[in-house]
């Protein structure tokens, strides 16, 4: 009885491993294999992938994590948990986001361009999971340059309209999500508003023309 209970005990713990840690063996494995299906003279490709790992992050982040209904509710475990990591992914089910990617690139451009962009999609997102996983895991130097990705990542977690990118701030500033931009809009929103009820509403403007209390914050361009 005692043996069955240490055996069921170091099931959970392997299993509990596998979920949190399988990605870090089996991403790797998989870029290798993909990069040597591209081979050498498409390496410009890999480096595509990577760039276009890091928009699909910011879009998958921003539009299906924070607006689908599903995702945006196991999403919503890891914003009220960040410490827990069962709440934040499962190596489990990368399979399953991966597959579109791999059916997409492979079915698009073929399977040596395809290989060599699926390989650069991979790197990237081996990149974002061990870059979020030592945002909430590791002490940060402030000297690191890790730090500021820390910092711009809890902001995120504290405001959740802002800051949608991990790997990179870069499309918060082209798409104005960036915590700075946010802020500004809606300090120019507030002072529109306090501007609106500060003027008398003339003649033959409508009385329901606008709505007390009511934030108007311009729509980000993304
Ligand atoms: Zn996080
Ligand atoms: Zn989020």
């Amino acid at each position: 009885m005692k043996r069955a209970v240490i055996l069921m005990n170091r099931s959970a713990h392997w299993w509990q491993w596998v979920r949190h840690f399988g990605d870090f063996v089996t991403i790797p494995l998989a870029i290798l294999t993909f990069a040597g299906l591209a081979g050498l003279s498409r390496l410009y490709l890999v480096v595509v992938g990577l760039l276009a790992w890091t928009l699909v992050e910011y879009l998958m982040h921003r539009f299906v994590f924070h607006h689908f209904p599903l995702a945006r509710h196991l999403h919503q475990l890891h914003h009220d948990h960040p410490a827990d990591p069962d709440s934040e992914r499962s190596s489990l089910s990368t399979p399953l986001v991966v597959a579109p990617f791999a059916l997409l690139s492979l079915g698009i451009a073929g399977v040596e361009d395809g290989s060599a962009i699926l390989a650069g999609l991979l790197a990237g997102y081996l990149i974002f999971i061990a870059v979020h996983h030592a945002v909430h895991r590791w002490p940060v130097n402030p000297r690191s340059p890790l730090y500021s990705i820390k910092l711009r990542h809890l902001v995120h977690h504290h405001l959740e309209d802002c800051n949608f990118g991990v790997t990179t701030g870069f499309w918060d500033v082209i798409c104005r999500s960036s915590a700075g931009a946010v802020a500004k809009r809606r300090l120019r929103s507030r002072r529109s508003l306090a501007g609106r009820r500060r003027r008398p509403r003339t003649s033959y403007e409508p009385a329901g023309s606008h709505r007390q209390g009511e934030e108007r914050t311009a729509p980000p361009a993304c």
